[in-house]
């Protein structure tokens, strides 16, 4: 389905029914799939022919989904993951050893920074972190022998800086690394990390994807560009022990990241998609490009609206005076989310948040309801004062992920709580 364009993809790539099939993709609830003969098992197992063995490793449903991104996304295969912690998990599971390094941007995901600060710390994985706007010289300098790979978000969380993908890509390839996007605020409607010399891409699919906030998931997509074979990636070539010595680079081609990121640590740890999520969330996607188009306008029209506020200090919003990144990464839109400053320090923040009505207080974002975090006294509050200051949090910010009710009701609410203030 690779003529069509992402808003066609969106809506009916990953499932095509044959003769009397279900038009809708089926939800197939079950852990196991049943064979004729124990040799073909045999193959199955051995990875020599593909097929569903059990639903730890492969499921019809979740495949559907992992069709779908990544056919949006324009890469070769897609592994579906639990959450998108789980997604972030099986990247630094299938590219680090022990005293492997990762060099991520300091304006990540909260729940991201922690997984590498601490969690990944303790299998003897170690983070280096540069800021978004740091020169390339500085990049590069804090890349190391066993520096493994970049990750970076196109729009940050909470931040909303966007970075620019083709110029880390730039710096990772020359270092001979991949580069690898969380691309979960913009989706693949507004941005394709891909298309910009991304290597793999990374999503919550709890956030846009999914958009109703029912189905918690995750994702991986591999782009098939990256040359695991160059020296770095040893563990791609050699010999796999637990299966039978095949080699993953030599077996799967370009989708051996893909291949070795499910039939081993997919495989070994147990965080699937389950069947109900996928089901959800490809539900959601049919109207994602609908959803990102609507959530973008009216994001910037409140963006516009609190920067002529004389009650706040400051909005950040990738759209509203876009620069050179921004319009070449996110050239039709700049997604839902957006962060502002009020004047009157946490009090007022705090305030404005407990004064909206229709924007709700959840730990949440990019769902079709607007909502409003306080992120100093939520999702960052785990962070020290100086990671904090380091990811770019204010103790008066607040962010909304700007949903797709009425424009003009969303404006009302916004006007009230800001006179209580
Ligand atoms: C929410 C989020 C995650 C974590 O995803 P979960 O599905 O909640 O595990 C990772 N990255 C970004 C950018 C997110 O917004």
């Amino acid at each position: 389905m690779k003529e069509w364009s992402v808003e066609t993809l969106a809506v009916q790539a990953g499932y095509e029914p044959k003769e009397g099939e279900s038009r809708v993709m089926p939800l197939v609830q079950s852990t196991t799939y049943a064979y004729p003969s124990a040799d073909t098992l045999g193959d199955l197992f051995d990875l020599k022919i593909p097929g569903h063995i059990y639903t730890r490793i492969s499921n019809p449903t979740v495949a559907v989904f992992e069709e779908k991104i990544r056919a949006l996304e324009g890469g070769v295969a897609a592994v579906a993951t639990a959450s998108g912690q789980s997604a972030t998990t099986l990247v630094i599971m299938t590219l680090c050893e022990a005293q492997d390094r990762i060099l991520a941007l300091s304006n990540l995901y909260g729940g991201t920074r922690n997984l590498l600060t601490h969690t990944a710390k303790k299998m003897g994985i170690e983070v280096d972190i540069v800021s978004p706007g740091a020169k390339r010289e500085t990049v590069e300098a804090l890349i190391t022998e066993r520096t493994r790979f970049i990750l970076a978000e196109t729009i940050g969380n909470p931040g909303v800086e966007v970075v620019d993908i083709e110029a880390l890509a730039a710096i990772a390839h020359h270092n001979h690394i991949p580069l690898v996007v969380d691309n979960t605020f913009a989706t693949p409607i507004l941005c394709r990390p891909l298309e910009h010399g991304a290597d793999l891409v990374i999503h919550s699919s709890s956030k846009y994807l999914d958009g109703h906030a029912v189905a918690l998931g995750g994702v991986v997509v591999d782009g098939g560009s990256f040359p695991w074979d160059n020296g770095k990636f040893p563990a791609f070539v050699e010999p796999e022990p637990s299966y039978h010595g095949l080699s993953f680079t030599e077996s799967f081609g370009n989708q051996a990241f893909a291949a070795r990121a499910r039939t081993l640590f997919i495989r070994d740890v147990g965080f699937v998609m389950n069947p109900m999520n996928a089901w959800l969330t490809n539900l959601g996607m049919e109207t994602l490009a609908l959803r990102m188009k609507r959530h973008s306008e009216s994001a910037l029209a409140i963006a516009k609206f609190l920067e002529s506020h004389p009650a706040v200090e400051w909005v950040r919003y990738p759209g509203l005076h876009p620069d050179e990144t921004v319009k070449k990464m996110l050239p039709s839109g700049a997604s839902g989310v957006l962060a502002f400053g009020v004047r009157g320090g946490e009090a007022a923040a705090k305030k404005l948040a407990d004064s909206l009505e229709l924007f709700t207080l959840v730990t949440h974002v990019a769902d079709v309801r607007s909502c409003v975090l306080h992120p100093a006294t939520t999702t960052h509050r785990q962070l020290s004062e100086e990671e904090m200051k380091e990811s770019g949090i204010q103790p008066n910010q607040l962010r909304l992920s700007v949903g797709i009710e009425d424009l003009q009701d969303l404006l009302k609410d916004l006007r009230q709580a800001l006179q209580q203030i």
